[in-house]
Formats: C-alpha cells, sequence, structure tokens
C-alpha cells in the first residue's frame, strides 16, 4: 500500500529549532527544523500536552522525515534577561550569590524556507493533516515567538514513495517573486539500514534530536545523510543530484522499534551482567560504539553497557570532540581520563542547579 506522506512548509521571520547545545545560556539552532521540533509542533496540533506525549511520540517514530532547505535563512542572535532581582551564583561551588538578572543569548534563523515531508501509515499521516489544519494549539517553528507566515499544509504531489520522492516533486516556491532560483536544495534525508546498505555511509551525521520524551526533553540520536536536489527551470526540483540505485521494497520502519533492537540492547546489558562497564554501577542504558549499523541493524558489539551518569558524560565529549559514526568505546583505557574529568563536571553542574533550584522555591516563598 502506498505510504500516506504529509508535507508541510515551514517559512516564517525567525525559526528557531534547538539543538542539543542549547541547554544552558547559550540557546542555539539546528540548521533546518529538527525532528524534535517537528514532532512538537504535531503535538500542539493534535492538543497533546508535552508531559503526556511520550506514547504519541511511540507512534509519530514510524514516520520517515526528510527535509528540503528551499531558503537556509540568515543565523541572527537575541540577547535577554529573565528577572532582574534574582539570586544569581557567583562563586559556584561556594554557595554565594547576588542580585542580578539571568542571561541568556538565543539563535535564529530568519527568513528561512523548509519543506519537510513526513511518510508512513496513511491513517496516521491523515489525522495529522487535518491536525495541522485545524490544530488545537498554535503552531510555532521550534519557539513560541516564531508565527508561521503561511499555512503549514502543502498539497503532496501523487504517486510519491516515500519522502525523498515527494521532496524531490513538490515545486520549488519563491519566497518573494523577483528572489533568484537556486541551482539546488540540499535535502536532509533519515537514514535507516537497508538490506544493499547495511551500514551508514561514512557521510551519514549524527543528529540528537529523537524525542523520546519532551518534558522533560529526553532525544536519542538518528542518521541524517545529506543530498542536493537540481531545481528545474520552472522551479520544480527534477530528483537528487546523485545517482542512485532504484529502491527495493522498504523495511517498514515501525518493526524495528518494538524488537531487533530492543533485543540486542538487552542481551548487551546482560553480557555486561547488568552494570555499567565504566563505573559498574547498575546500568541502565547503552552507549553506541559505532553508529555504522544503528537503527535496528545493530550487533551485541556495537554497544556497552552504562549508567545514566557515564553515558551522559561519554555523550559530552562526543559532542565536543564533534564525532561522527565511530563513538567512544568506554572500556577503551584511553577515554578513562576524559570520562571520569566530564562525570565530575556534571556532577557540579547538577549540584549547581539544585542549588540555584533551592534558592527560587526559598526566593518564591
Ligand atoms: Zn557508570
Amino acid at each position: 500500500m502506498a505510504p500516506g506522506i504529509l508535507l508541510l512548509r515551514l517559512e516564517g521571520p525567525m525559526q528557531a529549532w534547538g539543538s542539543h547545545e542549547s541547554q544552558f545560556g547559550m540557546r542555539r539552532t539546528y540548521e533546518a527544523p529538527s525532528r524534535s521540533g517537528v514532532m512538537g509542533l504535531l503535538c500542539a496540533a493534535l492538543g497533546v500536552p508535552r508531559p503526556e506525549a511520550g506514547v504519541r511520540l511511540e507512534r509519530l517514530e514510524s514516520l520517515q522525515m526528510g527535509v528540503r532547505v528551499d531558503g537556509p535563512g540568515v543565523r541572527w542572535w537575541d540577547y535577554q534577561t529573565v528577572g532582574a532581582g534574582r539570586q544569581m551564583p557567583i562563586a559556584e561551588l561556594a554557595g554565594k550569590t547576588k542580585p542580578g538578572p539571568m542571561l541568556s543569548r538565543r539563535e535564529y534563523l530568519c527568513d528561512a524556507s523548509f519543506l519537510v515531508a513526513l511518510a508512513g501509515d496513511a491513517e496516521l499521516v491523515a489525522e495529522l493533516a487535518e491536525a495541522t489544519a485545524h490544530p488545537f494549539w498554535t503552531p510555532f517553528l521550534g519557539r513560541k515567538s516564531c508565527p508561521p507566515s503561511r499555512p503549514l499544509l502543502e498539497p503532496c504531489p501523487p504517486g510519491c514513495a516515500d519522502a525523498e520522492a515527494a521532496l524531490c516533486a513538490a515545486p520549488y516556491r519563491r519566497r518573494l517573486p523577483g528572489d533568484p532560483i537556486p541551482a539546488t536544495v540540499a535535502l536532509l534525508l533519515e537514514w535507516a539500514p537497508k538490506p544493499e546498505e547495511p551500514e551508514a555511509p561514512n557521510h551519514a551525521e549524527v543528529w540528537y534530536d529523537m524525542p523520546v520524551s519532551l518534558e522533560p526533553p529526553v532525544h536519542r540520536a538518528r542518521l541524517v545523510t545529506r543530498t542536493d536536489a537540481a531545481v528545474g527551470a520552472d522551479g520544480i526540483p527534477v530528483g537528487p543530484a546523485r545517482q542512485r540505485p532504484a529502491p527495493p521494497p522498504r523495511r517498514p520502519r515501525a518493526d524495528y522499534a518494538d524488537t531487533e533492537y530492543k533485543r540486542r540492547r538487552l542481551e548487551r546489558l546482560r553480557l555486561d551482567e547488568g552494570l555499567c562497564v565504566f563505573c559498574k554501577a547498575p546500568g541502565n542504558t547503552v552507549q553506541h560504539v559505532t553508529y555504522r549499523r544503528a537503527g535496528g541493524g545493530e550487533t551485541v558489539e556495537d554497544l556497552r553497557a552504562l549508567c545514566r551518569l557515564c553515558h551522559d558524560a561519554v555523550t559530552m565529549i562526543e559532542y565536543g570532540l564533534g564525532m561522527g559514526l565511530d563513538r567512544i568505546d568506554p572500556c577503551e583505557a584511553r577515554w578513562r581520563e576524559r570520562i571520569i574529568s566530564s562525570r565530575s563536571g556534571i556532577l557540579q553542574q547538577r549540584s549547581l542547579e539544585a542549588r540555584r533550584r533551592r534558592l527560587q522555591s526559598r526566593e518564591a516563598e
């Protein structure tokens, strides 16, 4: 059966698709709509409150997402102060504070235009299209201060087999009548293992934006590949510039969410005696030492049991190094000192945040 495909035009004066680097005072944006941002937008349209989004997100996970960058926009910073009389910590570990505002810098994409395709179960897609046309809550482009400047729903050209085909067939749209038409537009497509391509290609990128929960925000990684689609003279992209073999029948993605990966994950936890391979605390999560087979084709050798703290520590090192598909193996001695120092950094940050929360609640009393 042909999949349903939802096409969303995300265009507005400002957009902000918070990246994993956007936790503290510096709130950065991805270069294009993130998976978590788009899922958040759909949950708002459906009227699903953020704390209750978990079950919905599991269902939305089966959708394959692609983004076409019709206009990348310009990056812009906003400087914000929050509350002038807060007790802000000054000497972080000594617990001293002084009255002052909380500072935050927020990054935006200005005048950008994206076409997002979500392909999957036709019934689910129809439900999402209906919700997008009659949203329960006002949709926004990543942050509440970023409204869209045109209707979100765009018609999908008939006969498209997947998200990529839809993005290649949908007409390019100029934002203003005099705007030049570019020769190519970038496509950001999700990668999943296929029989003819069981391992991710070297150019695949790791994006930490697959939402597991919206509140608190919890994400896992997904793989994204980049290609270019040529834009025809009449403004219709005519397909990816890169030549590819005709795709075989797709493996339904809903299947892998339930079984293969979860089985491997449990097997790894069992092999590691249910203990974190780094600190021997109860291990309740696994680390991918490589993403080359991620998305369902992992072997137990690609995984290591870790506790949450060590996993966060390792992930922070990986962010810092901008690592690609091959990740940190916490069993290797060469990472030992760095993991120890990253762990203590996280513990310090957490105790600081706990202190800040205590101060704020005392202030509120
Ligand atoms: Zn640990």
